[in-house]
């Protein structure tokens, strides 16, 4: 179902900062340091809209940004109040044999989304706080964090109602590979996490959030409709914003499943509550 129109811009210089979301140390970097790569050659963007800052909370691009509106028209179980049915067509997905990047969503619904990355630490009581909280998370996995026990994952997908995106096999630096690995990584995962949890994964998320032209063509290739970053990431319970000192509407929380995720959702999820926002799925505004 169509849910929400996207408005692609081109993009030049894309800074992505290693908020976590690794099989190493940086993985809860309380203080995420940047790397910047060029993006050269994207597509004539479409019409522009206002580019972030670069911070030291997530990953921004000066560009693209994505516009989703209207609004979706279920909550995927969410008791919170929904918005108008959706008019507008979208307009994400491959450009020119690229594919977007988003950092956040631009929409003027109260809500904000919250990914979850990796899939290492495998809690159940995680699975108890998104039934009881009726959260529709969006996970995206790295292939082999998940291949010993992706049974959890079917829990968590059919508790949510989300499927689960793609975040490689190994978790490698992507922009250090060449084109062919790069395919490999986002290719095998999507085909590997289709035989796990029988859907194809769409949304891809580049680890610690690093990626280059090359990325993007890979992406694409693989059938990735955009490349979904950050804009709020939450290490040791603290939310860290990219813009401000509050949660906004469309921002896009970055947390992992680790030993205490099951607090971590909570903090989220209250964070934006106590801000009259509430957490809607990513998966509705950036539909299949
Ligand atoms: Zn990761």
């Amino acid at each position: 179902m169509i849910r929400g129109t996207a408005l692609i811009a081109g993009g030049a210089l894309v800074t992505a900062l290693l908020a976590g979301c690794s099989l190493d140390a940086a993985h809860t970097a309380s203080s995420p340091s940047s790397r910047q790569s060029h993006i050269t050659g994207n597509p004539a963007p479409a019409p522009s809209l206002p580019s972030k800052a670069p911070t030291s909370a997530a990953p921004t691009s000066a560009a693209p940004t994505v516009s989703a509106s209207p609004t979706p028209s279920d909550t995927s179980g969410s008791h919170d109040p929904v918005g108008p049915t959706p008019t507008g067509s979208p307009a994400y997905g491959k450009t020119g044999g690229l594919i977007p990047v988003i950092t956040r969503i631009d929409t003027t619904d109260p809500v904000v989304f919250i990914t979850i990355d990796d899939g290492f630490d495998k809690d159940p009581r995680v699975l108890s706080v998104l039934e009881s909280r009726h959260v529709p998370v969006t996970p995206f996995l790295t292939v082999d964090a998940v291949r010993t026990k992706p049974g959890f994952f079917t829990s968590v997908q059919a508790i949510t109602g989300q499927s689960v995106q793609d975040h490689t096999i190994t978790h490698p630096h992507l922009s250090r590979l060449d084109l062919a690995s790069q395919t490999h990584e986002i290719c095998d995962a999507a085909e590997t996490l289709t035989g796990f949890y029988g859907g194809r994964p769409w949304l891809f998320r580049p680890p610690y959030g690093e990626y280059d032209q090359t990325t993007r063509k890979a992406a694409a290739s693989c059938g990735m409709k955009a490349l979904v970053l950050w804009d709020v990431s939450l290490p040791h319970a603290v939310l860290r914003y990219a813009n401000g000192s509050v949660l906004h509407r469309g921002d896009i929380i970055l947390i992992h499943w680790r030993a205490n995720l099951y607090r971590d959702i909570n903090v989220a999820i209250d964070a934006a509550k106590a801000q009259g926002l509430r957490v809607a799925a990513l998966q509705d505004y950036l539909p299949r």
